[in-house]
């Protein structure tokens, strides 16, 4: 019932992101539905949520090393080799998908699990982070789209699952303030709330904002790039363990249960 609420909810929340959507319009065309809920997630100063998706050119792009992103393709990789060898090995029926974009998250590996009349019973996401950082709002759109969220640390070697029912209280509460925020905004109440964020913001009308300079990419010393590369290829394979292990022994749970359940 509760998860049930959370997919009320994210639809919810689509449907008013794409009506705020359908009235900002711009020379670059109108920002989508998605545009709207990532752009949300990105600044608490709704005025400069509103620009951002007004102007959607005129922030500069990040530049980033592509060797952080092909070591996240290499994990993805692998640990779908290592998953499907062992999945084969369990016979339990799956579907699985990569980069699946869902409404309003994309995941790196998704896992759905079907009954024997077609519908769908169970969706398993594999969130993989190859440096240290973790954004906690795409864990949570995650976990909204998902009943249970792996996330592979490779740098770490972390590997947490999070059962989206768990927290489903807060995903709630979560949910309705976006939904809440986004009808706001569709009715005109604009609050401009400066901060740190004032310092690069597009919104140059406003009293707060602030210049900053654009960075330049930054690349990793000899040194540091060694060590991070000896971690990451010392690491990996404990790490591919410890996500697939996880992986099976859920949908291993679900068999069993699923079994359970039959008279
Ligand atoms: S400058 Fe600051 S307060 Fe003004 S719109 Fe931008 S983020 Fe909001």
């Amino acid at each position: 019932m509760t998860l049930n609420r959370l997919r009320e909810l994210q639809a919810g929340l689509f449907s008013a992101a794409t009506e705020l959507s359908q009235r900002l319009s711009s020379s670059c065309g109108k920002p989508d539905a998605r545009d709207v809920i990532y752009v949300l997630e990105r600044t608490p100063c709704d005025a400069e949520a509103l620009c951002l998706l007004k102007n959607r050119n005129v922030a500069p792009k990040a530049k980033i090393d592509s060797y952080w992103l092909n070591k996240h393709d290499y994990v993805r990789q692998k640990l779908v080799e290592k998953f499907v060898n062992e999945l084969h090995e369990t016979q339990i029926p799956v579907e699985l998908a990569v980069e699946n974009q869902d409404f309003t998250v994309r995941e790196d590996v998704q896992i759905t699990i079907k009954g024997p009349d077609g519908m769908l019973k169970r969706k398993l996401a594999v969130e993989i982070k190859t440096g240290l950082g973790v954004n906690v709002q795409q864990l949570e759109r995650l976990m909204c789209e998902n009943d249970l969220v792996v996330l592979v640390r490779s740098v770490t070697g972390h590997v947490v699952a999070l059962h989206s029912c768990r927290y489903a209280e807060f995903l709630i509460e979560s949910l309705s303030e976006k939904v809440q925020r986004t009808r706001r905004l569709t009715e005109g109440h604009i609050f401009n709330v400066p901060g740190r964020h004032c310092h690069g913001c597009c919104n140059q009308a406003c009293g707060h904002a602030r210049t900053r300079r654009i960075g330049h990419l930054t690349t990793l010393r000899d040194e540091d790039f060694q060590s991070d590369l000896d971690l990451f290829l010392r690491t990996l394979p404990s790490t591919m363990k410890k996500a697939t292990d996880c992986l099976i022994q859920e949908l291993m749970s679900d068999a069993l249960l699923a079994r359970g359940a039959k008279p």
